[in-house]
């Protein structure tokens, strides 16, 4: 786990190439659609169990001018682009390229954690995504233990935003691993879930741990599994367990 970032690390992205990476196609990240993906690097959160520390700690390659050629020739090709990282809404010129991925009539989803509710809201307000996956990465009590933030009110804004006002499709989701979360945590972000009004199927994923590939925090794999048939006896709401 790293350290204790506060409310929330909002890395200084003006200047540097934003993208890390692009997965030129997918069939799985984007629901019904052949899209590509592109990963923002850098992160506001420190999650123990993240796959992806090259992407949070590393700096990016790739240059807006770049994403949009490779974009342009993938025009007629593909349906949708999948904005994912890192976090994409620490980058500055998210908003700007996500209208330029919409002029360009592609279909557009965004990936996130939530600490960004005001890049959200703009995004909503200029109809510049079709689709949104929100991870719910823990309740309250663990919620800086599992993402060294103590930003859940920022969090709990952007989930508020699309539960309330926002009409663009959207699906929560958790990350678990049983050193950090347990069913009485997934229970209980799932009655919140509820009690919001949340209407969509909640997936629960486990984590990724793999003694040859070192996460985030240098996490052990998990002791235990989930006790999924208590979760889904218990939920309120629809489970999706992967
Ligand atoms: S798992 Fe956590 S640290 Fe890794 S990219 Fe996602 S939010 Fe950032």
């Amino acid at each position: 786990m790293g350290a204790d970032m506060g409310a929330g690390i909002d890395a200084d992205m003006g200047t540097q190439a934003p993208f890390h990476a692009i997965t030129p196609f997918t069939m799985l990240d984007f629901p019904d659609l052949c899209a590509c993906i592109l990963w923002v690097a850098g992160c506001n959160m420190r999650c123990g169990y993240c796959h992806n520390p090259q992407i949070v700690l590393g700096k990016g390659t790739i240059g807006e001018a770049e994403a949009i050629a490779f974009l342009q020739r993938r025009v007629g090709l593909l349906d949708g682009v999948v904005l994912s990282g890192g976090e994409a809404t620490t980058w500055p010129g998210l908003v700007g390229f996500a209208a330029r991925v919409k002029a360009m009539g592609f279909a557009a989803k965004l990936d996130t954690n939530g600490l960004r509710p005001d890049v959200v809201m703009r995004l909503l307000e200029g109809r510049l995504v079709d689709r949104i996956a929100l991870d719910y990465k823990a309740p309250p009590a663990r919620f800086r233990q599992v993402t060294a933030t103590t930003a859940y009110s920022r969090f709990s804004a952007t989930l508020e935003l699309l539960c309330g006002q926002s009409d663009v499709p959207f699906e929560v989701r958790t990350t678990v691993h049983t050193g950090l979360l347990d069913e009485g945590d997934i229970l209980w972000i799932a009655r919140d879930l509820a009690a919001r009004g949340y209407s969509g199927r909640y997936a629960v994923q486990r984590a990724v741990t793999n003694r040859d590939r070192p996460t985030l925090g240098c996490m052990a794999p998990e002791e235990r599994s989930l006790d999924i048939a208590r979760l889904e006896a218990e939920s309120p709401i629809a489970l999706a367990v992967r």
